[in-house]
C-alpha cells in the first residue's frame, strides 16, 4: 500500500522549538529564548501549563528542604513572584503526606486558572513564540540521528517546521518515541500508576472541615471505599486561596497508549468524581452545602514514557541522595507510588533528605539535537515518582532550555553540551 500525507505548507525554522506548554516546557523556553534563541512552544491545548493548569493540579510541590521562599530563583523565582503578586498563591507552606508528621513536604499551593494567563504572560514578556492548538504528530530523520523537521497539525492541515534543537516537553516523550529513541514505561510488569481526575468544591465550610482529625478522616475515607464510593484511604481536600477546596480522591488505572482504553477511563473518572462529591456532602464534615464547581479538563496522568537517555537516575540514586557534579535540580520529594490496584501509596523519603538529577538524564545519544524535560526524562519507575513533581518537572525544563541553547552556540550535539557549566549556570546565578 502506498501512503502519501498531504502536506499544506511550511511553518519557518527556530533556533529551539519546545514541544509541550506544560510548566516544564515553559521553563524550557524562557531559558532558551533568554540565551538569544529564537524560541516557540508547539502546545496541543488552548492554553499553558499543561498539567498544572487542565489537570487542576493546585500545589507546586519537589522543593529540597534546603531551600525556602526566598531562595527561589530563575523560572521557578519568576513564576512564584508573579503568582503572589496576583494572589494567586499564599506562599511556601508543609503538609504531611498520608497525614504523616514525618511525611512532611514543603508545597506552594497555586489557582490553576490564573496560572494560564500567568504563563502566557510571562514566556511573552521573555520573547517566546507560542503556537496554541497545534499538534506535533511526526518527525523526520535525516537518515541518521538528526531531527530535520517536525509534522505539526492543526485547523490548517499537516505542516512541516524547522528547529536546530527540539525540546521534549511533550509528557509522553512523544518526539523520541518518534524519532526512535528507547523508553521504559510503568512498574516492572509494565503497569503505570494510577491517574486522577482533580476537582473543586465551592461553598465548603473550611473550619469545621479543619477540626477533622486524621483518625476521623481515615474513618469515614474506610467506610467511602467499602461503600464503593470513595478510591483512596484518606481525605485529600485541601483549601485553595479563592476559598474552594481542590481534591485528589478519584483513581484509576488508564493506559494511555491504548486509546479506546484512554477514553473509557476518562468518561469512568467523572463517574467518580460525582460519587466521590456526592458522598462528601453527605458524610464530610463541612460540606454538607458543598457544590462540585469544576473539574479537570482531562485525567491526569502520573505515568507515561520514560525515554532512556544517557544517565538513567535510578531509586538507589535517590534514597542515597547521590550527588552530581552536573546536577541540574535538588528535591526533597519522596519516592511516592499510588498503588495500582489498592487504595493506599508507598512513600520513602531519602535518606539524606534531598536527591539530585544529572543533566546526563535530559539527553540521549540517539538524537543529537533533541533534549528532554520534564516527566518524560531518563529515570527508573522509583526515581520517576518523585521527580515527576511540578518544581522538579521546571527546573529539568530550565536546564533544558539552557542545554539547548549551549547546543545551538557551540554547534555540537546536546549529549556533548557541558553539563557541568549547565549546573553552574543554575547555581551561580
Ligand atoms: C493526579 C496528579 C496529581 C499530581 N499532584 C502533584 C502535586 O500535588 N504537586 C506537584 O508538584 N506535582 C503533582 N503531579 C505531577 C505533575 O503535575 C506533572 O508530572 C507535571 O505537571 C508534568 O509536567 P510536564 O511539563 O512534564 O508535562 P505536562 O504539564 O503534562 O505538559 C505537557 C504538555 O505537552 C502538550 N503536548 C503533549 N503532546 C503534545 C504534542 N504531540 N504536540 C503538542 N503538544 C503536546 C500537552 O498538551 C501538555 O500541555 C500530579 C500529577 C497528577 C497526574
Amino acid at each position: 500500500m502506498t501512503e502519501t500525507v498531504k502536506v499544506y505548507g511550511d511553518l519557518g525554522h527556530y533556533d529551539v522549538i519546545v514541544v509541550g506548554g506544560g510548566t516544564s516546557g515553559c521553563a524550557a523556553a524562557v531559558s532558551a529564548a533568554d540565551r538569544g534563541m529564537k524560541t516557540l512552544i508547539i502546545e496541543e491545548a488552548a492554553y499553558l501549563g499543561g498539567t498544572a493548569t487542565g489537570g487542576l493540579i493546585s500545589m507546586f510541590m519537589g522543593f529540597s528542604d534546603r531551600e525556602s521562599w526566598e531562595t527561589q530563583s530563575g523560572f521557578v523565582g519568576e513564576l512564584l513572584g508573579r503568582l503572589k503578586a496576583e494572589n494567586a498563591t499564599q506562599g511556601m507552606n508543609t503538609i504531611y503526606l498520608c497525614g504523616k508528621k514525618e511525611l512532611a513536604v514543603p508545597v506552594v499551593p497555586y489557582e490553576a486558572e490564573p496560572l494560564k494567563r500567568i504563563l502566557h504572560q510571562m514566556v511573552r514578556s521573555h520573547r517566546v513564540e507560542v503556537m496554541l492548538h497545534t499538534s506535533m504528530i511526526q518527525v523526520i530523520m535525516d537518515g541518521g540521528k538528526r531531527i530535520t523537521r517536525l509534522l505539526v497539525h492543526n485547523v490548517n492541515g499537516i505542516q512541516t517546521i524547522e528547529a536546530d534543537v527540539i525540546v521534549d516537553a511533550s509528557f509522553h516523550g512523544s518526539v523520541a518515541f518518534e524519532a526512535g529513541c528507547g523508553y521504559e514505561a510503568g512498574d516492572p510488569d509494565g503497569v503505570l500508576q494510577p491517574g486522577s481526575l482533580m476537582y473543586r468544591m465551592a461553598d465548603v465550610d473550611q473550619t469545621a472541615y479543619a477540626q477533622v482529625s486524621q483518625e476521623e478522616k481515615e474513618a469515614i475515607a474506610a467506610r467511602g471505599i467499602r461503600e464503593g464510593s470513595l478510591y483512596v484511604n484518606n481525605l485529600l481536600a485541601r483549601p485553595l486561596p479563592d476559598g474552594t477546596m481542590y481534591s485528589n480522591m478519584s483513581r484509576i488505572q488508564v493506559d494511555p497508549f491504548d486509546i479506546r482504553k484512554w477514553t473509557e477511563a476518562e468518561m469512568k473518572a467523572r463517574e467518580q468524581v460525582r460519587d466521590i462529591s456526592n458522598f462528601f456532602v453527605q458524610n464530610v464534615p463541612g460540606f454538607q452545602d458543598a457544590v462540585l464547581c469544576e473539574t479537570g479538563a482531562f485525567t491526569g496522568l502520573r505515568d507515561s514514557r520514560r525515554i532512556l537517555g544517557k544517565y538513567v537516575l535510578t531509586g538507589a540514586d535517590v534514597l542515597t541522595g547521590k550527588e552530581f557534579s552536573d546536577a541540574v535540580a535538588e528535591s526533597s520529594y519522596p519516592i511516592d507510588i499510588h498503588d495500582t490496584r489498592g487504595t493506599s501509596s508507598t512513600i520513602i523519603k531519602p535518606e539524606k533528605g534531598y536527591f539530585q538529577v544529572p543533566f546526563r538524564s535530559l539527553v540521549t545519544e540517539e538524537v543529537e539535537n533533541l533534549i528532554l524535560a520534564g516527566r518524560c526524562i531518563s529515570a527508573d519507575y522509583e526515581a520517576h515518582a518523585c521527580i515527576r513533581v511540578m518544581i522538579t518537572c521546571m527546573r529539568t525544563g530550565e536546564a533544558a532550555g539552557i542545554g539547548a541553547a549551549e547546543s545551538v552556540k557551540r554547534q555540537v550535539p546536546v549529549s556533548q553540551v557541558n553539563g557541568v557549566a549547565v549546573s553552574r549556570q543554575i547555581y551561580n546565578r
